[in-house]
């Protein structure tokens, strides 16, 4: 059976930068239809991505902290890891948010058609699905998002071989397991296996574990997960995976790869995500793609076909989902007639690991090579009568100035719950404050975040008299 829509906007895909994109497209008063190939929205995050993970991270938080109160007076026993109820309680996680974006879809008559989407047109989408639909739109927004990236000479078809969404569904706990890549989303899953009991191995192309952070941040976070890790190999590459029936056998190469093939019972493969931009007949609507994939946007969302936009994952780096969805509200704004921009200074990236390790705005790498006169303060958490009282000593809040103005124009934090400091530290970079302003702001005692006035207040030009 085929059907047809018309419809003012039609948003091809349903993860954190589609829906929000529709619900705001139907807050401003448009006829919406979103299509999703999967029966549930909320796309990777929601489904395979940021929500099972912290989930997982969650459980994996409580296991490894009850391992150390030992010291402190208080002794747990064994965890007893039951892999069906844990899988239960991230489904459940899930469900209550995708169950939740059911409701307010239809709470905003936005229609969902499920199928795969593909352009026919520039006006025009087919989707395949239970039955065919036609969908006739003005304007569309293109939220397709990325999938894993898969190396030709790795046996993905192996059930020992995982990428993120076959590791968050917890198949098994492996004895032994490899994270091919050390970054965050690979040192996620790594924490999870290992607080269920696995013994890790990493491996990284690079010389450092989340090699997007400056070094001083992954220095402290190496040295903290060191315990979990057989080996951490660093500058060494992969070259060989084979599926025998006794393990997975891995090939390395490099400065610190082992002399012979190492047998493992899983392998987390976790490279890079790649665009899904190649896939859904962007040629016919006119809509340019580049040869990664990626589609072209100018700074309003809008791509080389007028009337279509794009946001999220498809569109390019940072693939984070807070970048998704404001980039989704701003293409929904645009069609329904204002002129919004998708301009921020700063998206703030974190590590959901423990410690964790997060950084906004300029590093310090970034700011040698553009040549900025900075200068960088650090507050150490051994330090903090909050890191002290909760074991986080090993962490510090890092902010850089701009020499020119004092102005703050990157920060970074590593510790157990760094990730909540990154909203100060964003909304204080996106509002243009200086040192002053921060070192100046009274925060609560005691806290992790009084480390970032203290950091301030650290910075030369922090105090300056009145005229
Ligand atoms: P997606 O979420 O990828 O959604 C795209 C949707 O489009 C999907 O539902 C897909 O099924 C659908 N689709 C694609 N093609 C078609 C088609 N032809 N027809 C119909 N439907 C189609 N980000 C964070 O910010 N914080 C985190 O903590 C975090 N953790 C992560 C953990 C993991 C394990 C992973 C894998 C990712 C994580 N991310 C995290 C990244 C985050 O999930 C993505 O950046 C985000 O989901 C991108 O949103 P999006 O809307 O662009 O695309």
């Amino acid at each position: 059976m085929s059907n047809e829509i018309k419809t003012q906007v039609v948003v091809l895909g349903a993860g954190p930068g589609g829906y929000s994109a529709a619900f705001r497209a139907a807050d401003l008063g448009l006829d919406v239809v979103m299509i999703e190939r999967y029966s549930t929205l909320g796309g990777v995050c929601l489904n395979v991505g940021c929500i099972p993970s912290k989930a997982l991270l969650h459980l994996a938080k409580h296991i490894e902290d009850s391992k150390h109160m030992g010291d402190h007076g208080v002794t747990f026993g064994e965890p007893k890891i039951d892999l069906d109820k844990i899988r239960a309680h991230k489904e459940k996680v899930v469900g209550q948010l995708t169950g939740g974006l059911d409701q307010m879809a239809k709470m905003r008559k936005v229609k969902v058609v499920t199928g795969k989407g593909e352009f026919t047109g520039a006006n025009e989408i087919k989707v395949s699905g239970d039955e065919e639909t036609t969908i006739k739109f003005e304007h569309a927004i293109i939220a397709a998002g990325s999938q894993p990236v898969e190396l030709p000479f790795i046996p993905h078809d192996d059930e020992r071989v995982w990428d993120s969404t076959s590791a968050l569904e917890l198949p098994f706990i492996p004895k032994k397991m490899l994270l091919l890549g050390g970054g965050i989303i690979g040192l996620e899953m790594g924490m999870v296996y290992s607080a269920l009991g696995a013994k890790l191995d990493v491996v990284e192309f690079m010389d450092q574990l989340i090699p997007a952070a400056d070094k001083d941040l992954a220095k402290v976070f190496t040295k903290e997960i060191k315990p979990k890790f057989d080996n951490i190999m660093l500058e060494t590459k992969v070259t060989k995976v084979e599926a025998k029936k006794d393990g997975i056998h891995v090939t390395f190469e490099g400065k610190n790869a082992p002399d012979k093939p190492v047998k493992y019972d899983a392998v987390l493969v976790a490279v890079g995500r790649t665009p899904n931009g190649n896939k859904i007949g962007a040629d016919k609507a006119g809509v340019e793609v580049d040869d990664k994939g990626f589609i072209k946007t100018d700074n309003q969302l809008r791509t080389s076909a007028d009337n279509i936009f794009a946001i999220g994952d498809i569109i390019g780096q940072p693939m984070l989902a807070h970048k998704a969805t404001h980039e989704g509200h701003v293409a929904a704004e645009n069609i329904a007639g204002k002129k919004h921009f998708f301009e921020p200074k700063v998206i703030p990236s974190i590590a959901y690991t423990d410690p964790e390790v997060c950084w906004a705005g300029v590093t310090e790498k970034e700011a040698k090579e553009q040549g900025i006169k900075y200068e960088a303060v650090t507050f150490p958490w051994s330090a903090s009568g909050r890191a002290i009282a909760s074991d986080s000593t090993s962490g510090f809040t890092k902010l850089i100035f701009d020499k020119e103005n004092d102005r703050l124009i990157g920060g970074a934090v590593v510790g157990s719950h760094g990730g909540e400091l990154m909203g100060e530290i964003c909304l204080a970079i996106e509002m243009g404050s200086d040192a002053e302003d921060i070192a100046l702001t009274v925060h609560a005692h005691p806290t992790l975040h009084e480390s970032v006035g203290l950091a301030a207040e650290m910075y030369e030009g922090s105090i300056t008299d009145l005229p």
